[in-house]
């Protein structure tokens, strides 16, 4: 467990943490901008007008670079940015990745990283990409728990250790290294190697890499979903409990032409309007911008500048108790961020342990909303409501109320609850009054659990004419059900 990390308030599996560093508290989720050592489109020492509390470099470039590493030893690394804040670095792992092989070994990169004065530390794992044969991630794996190992006996204090979780898109491997890596303590846990999987829209295989490695680990331990830079899916990857993300994609983004917004990327081509408010936008038109001579530092300023207003819009909803409602509105950007939302659901009961059991009210998104941890929550404690004697289950009061002994709502996407609920989370749900098919579905099949689980009492259901269901037949065996025409 991490002493470093403290957790403040949480929504879902996310949450708003203070992880504390040599240079400083930072507060997060919150997003590290990549600086590139030797070329700097925005200068280190403004990111903190752009809402930066942390940055995130590559000691494998310093180290490598005569210049850069002599000068990074004799004034530190804080100096050589010019940034007096945390500032993390990588070791040159996904350069290991792209060219196969790196100038470095594990113990010389931790020691240079001390050296120079990082703040959060890499060692040189092994970035297993997805599909990979089972036999090469097991191989794979095995050496980067080695040197994890040996970078853990190697730092004792000062410079946090992050100890990278790899095993491809194997989510029982990425659960087990998680699992093993948390005996040794990391101070911080990134996920490797899901950048490949955000570039091919693969969100639902990256919905299982976090969540199995999630399960492998403390829940109090911070987590880096490494490569994550795009605003759109900051609030999946947090409800799902990441907490530090890294941009290179402002700047990579913008070398291309790409304006990013919290729904998308436009390429600034295209672009007749430009749909922001940042200092950039309002200063410019979408032709100016496009035709700017500084195009690509424009760029990067306005991507900057959404992906810190998204972060903050993701802990405002943290605060509220409604970041699931984000997500399921981000999710609807593109039909690969709902398959997202549609897999983070199947770990609702994942999601379930995690989430607090109160929060504001519940708004219903879409049908995905039927399978949120809270609907899951109330189908796994239909046991616990005891019901004898008559009740009438109805979505309005009505006049024949007083003649039964129970009373009781019915609300999809949860079902039948007693009126006293009502006000309660997540029963003050604001609903829409037409559910969804499947939706209604959810509902009457935990009505119709509730009726069974109650064998000795006397069921009335007041059906709204122009519902339909094949579930009412199977509930018109167990309960009296009664049109509502004429009944309310
Ligand atoms: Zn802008």
């Amino acid at each position: 467990m991490s002493s470093n990390f403290e957790i403040i308030q949480k929504d879902a599996a996310g949450r708003i943490g203070r992880l504390t560093t040599p240079h400083g508290v930072v507060e997060t989720p919150t997003i590290m901008p990549v600086i590139n050592p030797n070329i700097q489109t925005i200068k280190p020492s403004e990111m903190r007008d752009f809402g930066a509390e942390i940055l995130i470099t590559n000691s494998y470039i310093i180290y490598r670079k005569d210049e850069l590493r002599e000068k990074a030893l004799k004034d530190g690394l804080h100096s050589l940015l010019d940034f007096d804040g945390p500032i993390m670095t990588d070791s040159g792992s996904f350069q290991l990745s792209v060219y196969g092989e790196v100038e470095v070994t594990n113990e010389q990169i931790i020691d240079f990283q001390q050296k120079i004065g990082t703040d959060i530390g890499v060692p040189l794992d092994i970035p297993t990409p997805p599909d990979v044969p089972r036999s090469r991630a097991e191989s794979e794996l095995e050496t980067t728990i080695e040197r994890l190992a040996q970078a853990r006996e190697l730092v004792k204090d000062g410079m946090l250790l992050a100890g990278p979780v790899q095993g491809s898109t194997y989510p029982d491997l990425r659960e087990r290294c998680a699992r093993e890596l948390s005996e040794l303590n990391f101070d911080v846990y990134p996920f490797g190697a899901v950048v490949p999987m955000m570039e091919s829209y693969r969100y639902a295989d990256l919905v299982d890499a976090i969540v199995s490695a999630k399960k492998g680990l403390d829940p109090t331990a911070p987590v880096h979903l490494f490569g994550a830079g795009h605003p759109m899916m900051f609030a999946l990857a947090v409800a799902l409990g990441c907490d530090l993300f890294d941009s290179a994609a402002y700047a990579l983004y913008a070398k291309d032409g790409r304006y990013m917004t919290s729904h998308g990327t436009y390429h600034i081509e295209n672009l007749h309007y430009l749909p922001c408010s940042c200092p950039v936008c309002v200063k410019h038109t979408a032709d100016e911008l496009n035709n700017a001579e500084d195009r690509v530092e424009l760029l990067a300023r306005h991507n900057l500048y959404v992906t810190f207003e998204e972060m903050r819009l993701v802990k405002q909803s943290i605060k509220e108790g409604n970041l699931l409602e984000l997500v399921e509105l981000r999710c609807r950007a593109h039909p690969r961020l709902l398959e997202g939302l549609k897999q983070a659901y199947k770990h609702s009961d994942w999601l379930e342990q995690c989430d607090p059991a109160s929060k504001s009210t519940f708004f219903y998104c879409g049908p995905e909303s039927a399978d949120r941890p809270e609907v899951l929550r109330f189908s796994n404690r239909l046991e616990r409501l005891t019901i004898k004697g008559t009740a009438i289950i109805r979505t309005n009061p009505t006049k024949r109320d007083s003649e039964y002994d129970n009373l009781l709502t019915f609300k999809p996407p949860f079902g039948a609850y007693p009126v006293e609920l009502g006000e309660v989370y997540p029963f003050n749900a604001e609903v829409v009054a037409t559910p969804d098919h499947e939706v209604l579905g959810r509902a009457l099949e935990n009505t119709i659990r509730l009726i069974e689980l109650n064998p000795d009492a006397e069921f009335t259901f007041i059906r709204k004419g122009e519902l339909e269901h094949p579930l009412f037949d199977k509930l018109a065996g167990i309960a009296n059900v009664v049109d509502n025409r004429g009944q309310e």
